[in-house]
């Protein structure tokens, strides 16, 4: 059995939430003259600086917050390991409403939180957050990716990569990676949402979507989706949920519901629980293509950018790769009977302990 820690911190606060999955550095950011509070996670630095995005949500307490930045920390730990980047996994988390609290002042005194850890940790888009929002980061510390003059918005990678491991996951359960057809439910048509609608409906698959912002869903509506209502994601007969919204919607509640043969969404931490959750997929037949696996095409991209002379080119090739990935990591699970998120996870942990490994002969 490979080596994996699983272990769910929603009820931890304080060093117990911390180091309960090893995370090196948990930072919280208050400034009462912007009205900023941020927590900044870094989970792992064992392969490089920490990279991972910076999201604002209206989280309903602080504990929310902090245990959506761990998961989502670690994710990216795993990510940047399984897509063979030298980065380590952080993240971060400005707690309120990007639509009516976000300004530029906010986004900068951020900014000169991020300085202060001199490179450990570098911020790019996630939820709530755009380009021109990295931008204003930028003004206070070079320790930013995603910017519009270089590899800029990552999400069109993220949701090739997406829609990859879609028909990677197909492939594994008809035999045939063709989409045409094919009824796919998209949870999220914000940035990466959007796109994969686009790839999805191309191919002639049958598209279904929801977004809790008419606006958003509206897009996707005149991008070729049809459009259902919060209830119907998880009821309607479809062959794929693609949840692209927030994590932990494949939960004892939702699982029941779904009839997919598969999950594959850019979503982070889909999971709820990851070993009890994963259970319950496969038990219901339903094949699951790990999160960080899956949406790794957004790192992928911001990675290229960091790592300097950034190319459209090799970046689109790597973000390619996805679909092989998720297919061996298909193979593993059947070679050593576990589930996908073990699997995708051991060969994270194996890339990190055998380059660490290196590291340590200096
Ligand atoms: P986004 O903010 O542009 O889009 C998210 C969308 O989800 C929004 O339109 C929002 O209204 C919608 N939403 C929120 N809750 C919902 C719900 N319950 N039901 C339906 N819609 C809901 O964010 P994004 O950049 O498109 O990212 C989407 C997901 O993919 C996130 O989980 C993010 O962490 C993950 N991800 C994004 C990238 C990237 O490149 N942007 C990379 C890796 C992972």
């Amino acid at each position: 059995m490979p080596e994996v820690s699983i272990v769910n911190t929603a009820e931890l606060s304080g060093f117990d939430a911390i180091s309960t999955n090893n995370h090196e550095l948990v930072m919280y950011c208050n400034d009462n003259a912007t009205g900023l509070k941020a927590i900044i996670a870094v989970h792992n630095t064992t392969l490089g600086p920490a990279l991972g995005g910076l999201r604002m949500w209206k989280y309903a307490s602080d504990k929310e917050a902090l245990f959506d930045v761990l998961r989502l920390s670690r994710g990216m730990t795993y990510k940047s390991a399984v897509a063979g980047l030298n980065l380590g996994g952080g993240k971060a988390v400005i707690i309120g409403d990007s639509r009516t609290q976000k300004n530029e002042a906010l986004l900068r005194r951020f900014g000169k939180f991020v300085n202060n850890l001199a490179g450990k940790y570098i911020t790019a888009e996630d939820v709530g957050i755009g380009v021109k929002d990295i931008e204003y980061v930028q003004n206070e510390t070079p320790y930013v990716a995603g910017l519009a003059d270089k590899s800029g918005d990552p999400s069109p990678f993220t949701a090739l990569g997406t829609y990859l491991s879609i028909k990677a996951g197909m492939k594994k359960v008809t035999g045939s990676d063709s989409l045409t057809g094919k009824k796919i439910m998209v949870q999220g048509t914000g940035h990466v949402g959007f796109y994969l609608v686009q790839h999805l409906v191309k191919e002639g698959a049958i598209v279904y979507a929801y977004d809790i912002h008419e606006d958003t869903l509206k897009k996707a509506v005149e991008a070729g989706a049809i459009a259902v209502t919060a209830s119907e994601v998880y009821t309607r007969s479809v062959e794929v949920y693609a949840p692209c919204a927030l994590g932990a919607t494949l939960n004892p509640d939702t699982i029941p519901q779904l009839t997919c043969a598969l999950v594959a969404g850019a979503a982070n931490n889909q999971l709820l629980d990851e070993v009890r959750d994963g259970k319950s997929l496969q038990e219901r037949g339903i094949l699951y293509a790990p999160d960080f696996v899956v949406n790794a095409g957004g790192i992928i991209n911001v990675f290229n950018e960091v790592n300097g002379n950034y190319n459209v080119n090799k970046a689109t090739r790597m973000t390619e790769n996805i679909y092989n990935t998720v297919l061996e990591i298909f193979r593993t699970c059947e070679e050593q009977s576990i589930l996908p998120q073990q699997a995708a996870m051991a060969l994270g942990d194996k890339r990190i302990r055998e380059v660490g490994n290196i590291r340590l002969y200096n």
